[in-house]
């Protein structure tokens, strides 16, 4: 799997130092306090300005990195714009922050950006008051449900303020860019309308975490939408990435810039047959929760913060399924349990 892939960059760049990729692109690393530990953020030159695409988490450290780059490397020169892929708060936590530091305004969907807004606004309680139930019919147990309980809205406290306007970018709209044009392409079933950015000229795309080379991105059910089919939505966007040239060097949110996104894009529709074909055949032995699944699907341990991830992905799985007829749901007790009729 990913044999094919090739990494044209031979090192990593230190921890908040700009690294050029091509002309005009620089590629910031940026470490992350999860399993997932960095994240890659691009920083472009827009003609007498900058164009940041992605902003990292909310914390000490990443405030600390923008500001020595912007009394530094990125100093003279106005951020004209901040444009983030999608509203998970690795990749919008800042966007608020940086509106205020330096007067650019944010750039994303409409459907990131209201997601965000509207996260962001849940108190904890009513937060709970959707995510318990929701997490107690996929079989999660008490230890569980109390953590969600303890954690409330955790997405709120990893993000500032998300700005309260912004500059709606839609499917196939062109951003010149520097000297480049860049078309948006929307993705769906990792977030509601994620955005990445296509320049066909230079072969380049700025994946955001739509297509990533070594990990899968996730795909979950959460409880703001009990009933999504996101990874039909993710299937079908993998068609939407095979139009672009063989050799575009991808630039993805994790991992390194590679060219093979062909063969990705492959690997990506097999990885999730393939967990669909395994969810199936156990769902045919007996009635399975999500929760029951989680050690089908994740062969591994998993932190309480990788639980949630975990189980999101399962109910994905379950609901494809049952969206094609393939599984039936019934209710035992206070779970939903998936069987094959
Ligand atoms: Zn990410």
């Amino acid at each position: 799997m990913s044999d094919s892939l090739e990494y044209p960059l031979a090192s990593v760049p230190a921890p908040g130092t700009l690294f050029p990729v091509v002309p005009g692109v620089f590629w910031l690393r940026l470490p992350l306090p999860f399993a997932l530990d960095h994240i890659n953020l691009w920083v472009l030159e827009d003609g007498p300005g900058w164009t940041l695409i992605d902003t990292g988490i909310a914390d000490e450290m990443t405030r600390a990195v923008w500001q020595d780059l912007l009394a530094g490397p990125l100093a003279g020169r106005p951020v004209r714009r901040v444009v983030c892929t999608h509203f998970h708060p690795d990749h919008m936590g800042l966007a608020g922050w940086l509106e205020a530091e330096t007067g650019a305004p944010l750039w994303t969907t409409l459907g990131e950006w209201t997601y965000a807004r509207m996260l962001w606004l849940e108190d904890d309680a009513a937060f709970v008051a959707t995510a318990r139930p929701f997490y107690q019919r996929s079989g999660l147990g008490d230890a569980a449900l109390a953590l969600v309980e303890r954690r409330g809205n955790s997405y709120a406290r990893r993000i500032v303020a998300p700005p309260a306007s912004v500059r709606r970018v839609q499917g196939g709209e062109r951003l010149t860019i520097g000297g480049r044009s860049w078309t948006a392409v929307i993705g769906r079933g990792h977030a509601p309308e994620h955005l990445s950015l296509w320049c066909p000229e230079d072969r380049l795309l700025i994946s955001g975490d739509q297509v990533l080379p070594r990990i899968s991105p996730n795909v979950s059910v959460w409880p703001s939408e009990p009933w999504a089919d996101p990874l039909a939505g993710f299937l079908e966007s993998l068609a939407r990435f095979a139009p672009l040239d063989a050799d575009t060097l991808v630039l993805p949110s994790h991992g390194e810039p590679f060219r093979g996104l062909h063969a990705r894009l492959e690997d990506l529709a097999t990885h999730h047959q393939a967990r669909l074909d395994d969810v199936l055949a156990a769902c045919r032995e007996t009635p399975c929760s999500a929760f029951d699944l989680i050690s089908v699907l994740f062969r591994r341990n998993l932190d309480s913060h990788q639980l949630f991830f975990a189980i999101g992905e399962v109910i994905a799985h379950l609901h494809w399924l049952e969206g094609k007829n393939l599984l039936q749901r019934q209710q035992e007790g206070e779970v939903d349990k998936f069987f094959v009729l």
